[in-house]
């Protein structure tokens, strides 16, 4: 049988299963996506909204992710830096600190007393350094732990805590109490101390649009929700078949496979509600943080500071949650408004739309960096991939579509 002829087929055309198509083809081989939703991107999607480009929740890419140097041309992308470090904003006074993850000197001793001591000042560099001479698996070699009890044994003090690790690393793995393991907090905090924190200039899907645009002999099916999937037959929810050979599940596949029920993922939710505001409090293009945890803000980002605005009205502003809330929308926007002007000192213009993300990142543990493609295989024809199964961030997602069709490849060709 040649190449073409083998009915490869991939569910889902977010970053993973597009990064597997791409693998494909590389390989000489010409898959066949199936994807619900009528876009490819998954949870990167940017919508317009009056002329204001708003990404479905706040996300950015961490230019320093060994998959995204690997797969994506990142000068197309027209990358907009953010700025290291952060503005802390508590009781309604702020303080704008540099990164400590890159440039301990950017945090002037006057500035950090008020955020940490100058003890946390010597376990900071202490961390950069370690971190700085750890191999990415190195890292995710070592005994895991939650974040919190991690920074509570390495010594820094809970007003360091509270003030800057709570608040940063609470909006990145999208919860409050920073449950989620030390390794991921090492990986992203070494991340983000080698590279910059960057989103393209047409908002986060002009990511995945790239690696779809580059494909050439990958079809893809939108609107095209699979329904059930054995070793060699898949069926779309509108009882449409499919002859597969092999098939690459670049989702959860719980729902899909008959052994995999009852194996439900568990997910960390988000909310992110965008506003048109007067003005630029922050000046700049760098994340606002609030550290009370009984706010309901946990981060603010100007967005008019670095994407494509179309619309002229007001500077557009994103608001991220990411504790549970009970509120209706309207009693939502009335409190995030409330919170955007009496703790920021931010008047809302107005209100364009709300973005709840039940299934932002998957809430893991013993969580991995790497993934053997024999472990992506689910039986002899099926293979698995997506970020749930090592860790919530965009490059386990590419990483592991990588390795499914690689999977594939490796049987097909030994
Ligand atoms: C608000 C938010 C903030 C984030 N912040 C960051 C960040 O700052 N940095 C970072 O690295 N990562 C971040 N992430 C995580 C990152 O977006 C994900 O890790 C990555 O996009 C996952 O890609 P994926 O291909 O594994 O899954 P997905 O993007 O979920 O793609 C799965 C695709 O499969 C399709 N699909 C599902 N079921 C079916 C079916 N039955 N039939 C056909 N198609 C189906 C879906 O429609 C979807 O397109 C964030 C995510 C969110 C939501």
């Amino acid at each position: 049988m040649e190449k073409e002829d083998y009915s490869i087929n991939i569910i889902g055309a977010g970053l993973s299963g597009l990064v597997a198509a791409r693998v494909l083809e590389d390989y000489g081989y010409q898959p066949t996506i199936y994807e619900a939703e009528s876009h490819v991107g998954g949870r990167l999607r940017t919508f317009e909204v009056d002329g204001y480009q708003l990404d479905r929740g706040f996300q950015v890419m961490l230019s320093q992710y060994p998959k995204v140097q690997q797969y994506l041309d990142l000068e197309a992308l027209k990358l907009q830096k953010l700025k290291p470090g952060a503005v802390i904003y508590n009781k309604r006074e702020s303080t704008r600190i540099g990164d400590p993850t890159r440039d301990i000197s950017a945090l002037l001793p006057t500035i950090f007393s008020s955020i940490g001591s100058i003890s946390d000042k010597f376990k900071v560099l202490k961390l950069n350094l370690e971190l700085k001479k750890l191999s990415i698996q190195e890292i995710f070699n070592k005994e895991e732990n939650t974040t919190l009890q991690y920074l509570q044994n390495k010594g820094f003090s809970e007003k360091m805590i509270s003030n800057f690790f709570r608040p940063f690393f609470s909006g990145i793995f999208l919860e409050p109490d920073l449950k989620t393991s030390s390794r991921m907090f090492e990986f992203v905090y070494k991340m983000f101390g080698e590279g910059d924190a960057v989103i393209p200039k047409g908002g986060i899907n002009a990511i995945p649009m790239q690696l779809y645009k580059r494909l050439k002999t990958t079809k893809v099916n939108f609107n095209s929700r699979i329904k059930q999937v054995t070793d060699d037959l898949l069926t779309l929810e509108n009882g449409e078949q499919v002859k597969s050979h092999f098939t690459i599940i670049a989702t959860e596949a719980s729902s899909m496979v008959a052994n995999l029920r009852g194996q439900k993922q568990q997910w960390k939710s988000c909310r992110c509600l965008y506003f048109t505001v007067e003005e630029d409090v922050i000046g700049d293009a760098i994340i606002g943080l609030q550290s009370d945890k009984e706010k309901l803000v946990n981060n603010i980002f100007y967005h008019s500071s670095i994407l494509n605005n179309n619309a002229t009205e007001g500077k557009l502003l994103s608001a991220t949650i990411v504790r549970d809330v009970e509120y209706c929308e309207e009693e939502l926007v009335e409190k995030v408004s409330e919170e955007l002007k009496f703790e920021f000192g931010i008047k809302t213009i107005k209100f364009l739309k709300q973005f709840y993300i039940p299934k932002a990142l998957p809430d893991l543990q013993d969580i991995q960096y790497e993934l053997q493609s024999t472990e992506a295989r689910l039986s002899t024809q099926v293979f698995l991939a997506g970020d749930q199964l090592l860790n919530g961030s965009q490059n386990a997602a590419m990483l592991s579509g990588e390795r499914a069709a690689l999977g594939v490849i490796e049987v097909l060709e030994g």
